[in-house]
């Protein structure tokens, strides 16, 4: 049984499933048994997408029934226990027990051949050729029956719900778009309706060079939000108005990667590699109505949810983002300066 039930009162969402198998955390593996490695291809299903050098150009290839592809820079495949799947029967449930069918793709983007990598320490060719891949595969599932929305994100380290440690980023499409991004985009239409700016916009203009920004390149920043739910939360947005991370121009996703990099890598540092999980949030390509400006949000997991914050939802943050910015900041700016001195 796999579907998504809405609450009784609230739009909250969940996806029930008998499917999968309790999360177990990620255990460290040997190189000859994690399934991401490379030589392990066949332990995953074949891939769909895979990038692999050719002399200086990077070549798209897929696996073919008998032959899985080696020598690959990134892959990607269909998660072999998906929280959705194109097969979920077609029930629906009325109010007060709304439920409709899980229908959807989940796919796995292993970032890196190199199973002790991280994406604080990868440089930033494999983190374009990453996000370049990823938008490869959103754009083909937003071209698929059913995908209202994709999900993109990464679980790493503990706490994060990760359950390979190989380096990956996950790719989770649904029927509709989810409640946490509605809200943004219900936001973003009424002060565009009532006041004709985009709120984001607002937001960036009022962080840009203050006390939370922690980095700043060419057409990124990234600073901690004013209200950080998580101790050391920080967001990435692109400075001018842009609705969605299919639209980045080439230099744009190579300083895209340039701050990515900086960033994880400067938190990995501060924070001694600690868990963390990474959202992009980025309009539908199907529902155009509802457009947000798109960004990056990455919550380091230092404490779990306690009463106050499941029962209440009020988060308790024991480091003010302005502490954390300070702190952030330095070493981003540290490894931003070593990316630029050695690219
Ligand atoms: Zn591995
Ligand atoms: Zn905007």
């Amino acid at each position: 049984m796999v579907e998504i039930r809405k609450d009784y009162f609230t739009e909250k969402l969940s996806i029930v499933t008998s499917e999968r198998g309790p999360r177990i955390p990620a255990k460290h593996l040997d190189h000859g048994k994690c399934a991401f490695c490379p030589g392990n291809e066949a332990m995953t299903p074949p891939a769909d997408l895979v990038l692999v050098k050719m002399g200086d150009t990077l070549v798209k290839q897929t696996d073919t029934e008998g032959e899985l592809i080696t020598g690959w820079v990134v892959r990607v495949f269909q998660n072999k226990y998906p929280v959705v799947t194109p097969n979920a029967p077609a029930t629906y449930g009325e109010y007060p027990h709304y439920s409709e069918p899980a229908i959807g793709y989940h796919y796995v983007v292993v970032a890196t051949p190199n199973h002790a990598d991280s994406f604080a320490k990868i440089d930033i060719d494999q983190w374009t050729n990453v996000l370049a891949t990823m938008q490869d595969k959103v754009r083909w599932l937003y071209a698929q029956r059913g995908v209202s929305y994709v999900v993109t994100f990464i679980n790493h380290g503990k706490g994060s719900g990760e359950t390979v440690e190989h380096p990956h980023l996950q790719i989770v499409t649904v029927p509709r778009l989810p409640p946490v991004v509605d809200l943004e985009a219900v936001t973003v239409q009424n002060s565009l309706n009532e006041l004709g700016v985009c709120p984001m916009c607002q937001v960036i203009a009022s962080e840009s060079g203050g006390p939370r920004q922690i980095i700043s390149t060419e057409f990124y920043i990234a600073f901690t939000p004013w209200a950080s739910a998580h101790a050391y939360e920080f967001w990435i947005y692109p400075k001018r108005h842009q609705t969605s991370i299919l639209k980045l121009s080439q230099k744009e996703l190579m300083d895209l990667s340039l701050l990515l990099r900086s960033t994880l890598g400067g938190m990995s540092k501060v924070l001694d590699d600690c868990g963390f999980n990474l959202v992009i949030h980025s309009s539908s390509e199907k529902n155009t109505t509802k457009q947000i400006h798109w960004h990056v949000e990455v919550y380091p997991r230092l404490s779990n949810w306690a009463g106050l914050e499941l029962g209440a939802g009020i988060f308790v943050n024991e480091v003010s983002p302005e502490a954390a910015a300070e702190k952030l900041g330095a070493a981003s700016r540290k490894e931003l300066a070593q990316m630029v001195g050695i690219t």
